[in-house]
Parts: structure tokens; sequence; C-alpha cells
């Protein structure tokens, strides 16, 4: 069975290295030396003055909300993980989705302005598959309207723009480490700014908020992760080059044995280093998608419909604007497996069964 994706798992000896650590301190969690490791490695890596490790990517974008002081409309877009639009509507505010472009399946910045109320606080967007958004585009917007900016770069562990880490942009970037992501602390996110005030606001919120033991500085909640957690982030961080290299060449196999797909295929934002989270083929049609899952489930291949269904359909928000394009491309766009351990055989094979498909 080959599923769309298999989370990582370092050569046990590493972890068990820093879960005797924890043993010989009794320190599990409450920013401890291993979360503090963490976090000073992944500053590092990002080149960022300020970055926060969190339970998960979903409570790093409420707290990015909320230390934003955001209310009233954030415009959004409607092809992501549900999480970004869960945590608008969690945070009381209300998603107002702008369609997004055809080839980048990023937010098409040509429409936000045209969305943009006396009730908008912040622009949401999704760096989709790790591709980066027009950012710049974005911050011009953002600048001329006094817009706060926030990027779900759940899916941009590694992707550079520029030669800057895409965390660089934005006043707020969140991160997934989930099991599921190319970078991962089996649970876990981040949350970046360059802001010293905002990262105030957020090193607290973390935190329930709490100023010392009995002082509170702002309204918290539990965003804090464990030194287990840490341990599994400190132990793959070692291997994430190794694992952005490996995804490169699997992604190429694949271009290379689909090249008689008839698919598309998003279009990667020239000024980025990709770190190919995710290798996505659109369909011509909704029909020739589901026939390649059924043929992909025959020899027991599971990918997944990313995203699918487009976000403006969830039952609990409104939406006043169509978003054609997302509601198009999420019925025929599909993420094929990729990870560490996939083989060229098994890319040939999961590739073989498409172009089966296709012609029959
Ligand atoms: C995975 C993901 C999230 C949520 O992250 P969790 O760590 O699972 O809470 C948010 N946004 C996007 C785009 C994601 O892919």
């Amino acid at each position: 069975m080959i599923n769309v994706t298999k989370p990582f798992l370092p050569p046990r000896e590493d972890y068990d290295h820093y879960i005797n650590g924890i043993w010989s301190r009794g320190w599990l969690t409450n920013n401890g030396p291993l979360v503090n490791e963490l976090e000073l490695k992944l500053k590092e890596y990002f080149d960022v003055p300020h970055l926060f490790y969190v339970s998960n990517g979903t409570i790093a974008l409420q707290i990015a909300i909320k230390a934003l002081g955001l209310t009233g409309e954030i415009i959004t877009t409607p092809f992501s993980y549900v999480a970004t639009t869960s945590s608008i509507v969690w945070e009381g505010c209300i998603p107002v989705f702008v369609d997004i472009h055809p080839e980048t399946l990023n937010i098409d910045p040509s429409l936000i302005e045209a969305a943009i109320t006396p009730d908008t606080t912040a622009i949401l967007a999704t760096h989709v598959y790790g591709n980066p958004c027009d950012v710049e585009a974005i911050e011009k917007i953002a600048a001329k309207h006094s817009l706060k900016v926030i990027y779900d770069g759940a899916h941009a562990f590694g992707t550079t723009y520029n030669g800057k880490s895409i965390f660089h942009f934005g006043d707020i970037g969140t991160l997934s480490f989930h099991a599921t992501k190319l970078f991962h602390t089996i649970e876990g996110g981040a949350i970046i700014t360059q802001n010293a005030t905002i990262a105030k606001e957020i090193a607290h919120m973390r935190n329930f908020g709490h100023e010392g033991p009995e002082k509170f500085f702002n309204v918290g909640i539990n965003g804090k992760n464990s030194e287990f957690h840490a341990a599994m982030g400190l132990c793959n961080l070692k291997y994430v080059a190794k694992i952005l290299e490996e995804r490169k060449a699997l992604s190429a196999r694949y271009d290379y044995m689909l090249r008689a797909l008839r698919v598309g295929r998003p279009l990667i934002q020239q000024k980025a280093d990709f770190n190919h989270a995710y290798y996505a083929i659109i369909f011509e049609s909704e029909k020739s998608l589901l026939d390649a899952i059924e043929a992909l489930q025959g020899v027991y291949v599971y990918p997944r419909r990313y995203f699918y269904p487009s976000l403006e359909n969830l039952h609990y928000v409104r939406q006043e604007q169509s978003v054609v394009v997302s509601d198009d491309i999420s019925r025929r766009v599909l993420c094929l497996p990729l990870y560490h351990t996939l083989s060229y055989e098994e890319i040939d094979m999961i590739s073989r069964a498409l172009l089966r498909a296709q012609n029959n």
C-alpha cells in the first residue's frame, strides 16, 4: 500500500539520546531546554529574529489572528486546508474568499482590492504546496490599505524567495510540523514574526498570558509543545536537507514518467526555490481525476484530493462573490504520493497506472 505520504522517522538512537536527557532532567514541558534548542535552531534555519514553537499549525494560525488583534473581515484563499478558514471563524472573524490564480493556485492579488471593505483588517493567504504567494503584490496592497498579512506556511518549510526564507514576508508566518508534513515533530507548529511587539504578544499568549506566576499580560491559551515533540524536531532537523534533496529528485522522476499524461502542474513562482512539498497534477476534468483515483486504488495507491472541496463550500461560511477558479481546480487536482523512501520503481508503477487509466 502506498499512501500520499509517510512520516519521516529518524534513527531510533538519535531519538533515544534526547529521551535519556528528558529522563535525567525530569522536565517534560513548559519551555524546557529541548524546546529552547529547537527554537534556536529553527531561528537560525529561517534566519528570523522571533519564532515560537507551538502545539500545532492550527493554534499557530489562531494565535496569529489574536496577536494582531484582528476583527471583522479577513481576506483569504478558498484553496487551502480547512484550518486556514476555521481559524478565522474560530477567532470570531469573517472569512472573505478571493479567488486563486489558475496557474499558481495561490490567492490572486489582482482580485484582492475589489474585496476590501471598511471592515477588512487583514489578508490570510496560504503558500499552496510550498509555492510562494505573490508576496510583493500582497505587501503593496496591504500597505496601501493598512491591512495586516498572515501567511499560512504549513507547506512552506524550506522554500526560499529571492534566496531568503519565505517566512521573512508578512506580519506573521505560521508553520505546521504535523507528522504528514515535510519537516515534522509528530504534532507541532511555529509562529514567526519580524516584529518585537507582536513577538511579545505571542510569547505570552502561547502560555496562558502568564507574565510570571501571578500576573497576566494578555488573554492566553495553552499553545505550548513538549520536550518529547521538540526532541523529534531536533532529530529530524538534521535530515531536512537530505529530505528536501530527495523530494526534488523524486518529483523530477514523476515529471519524466508523466510527460505523456494530459495534466497540468502548478506554476512555481519564478523567484522561489521550491521545497517540493507536494506533487500535484491537474486533470482535464473531474471525471478523469476520478478514473485515475480508481485506477490507483486498484494497485493499492492512495493519493489525496488536496484541496477538495473548495472552502467557500463550508456550511459555516457565507460567500457572496463566486470563486470559480478555486471551485473548478479543487475538483480536478490530485496530490500523488511523495515521501523520502518512495522509490523510482514505485513512481514508475504509479505513473504507468495513471497512463493506462488515461488511455483506456
Ligand atoms: C496541515 C495544515 C494546517 C494545520 O496544521 P496542523 O499542524 O495539522 O494543525 C494548516 N494549514 C495548512 C495549509 C495545512 O496544510
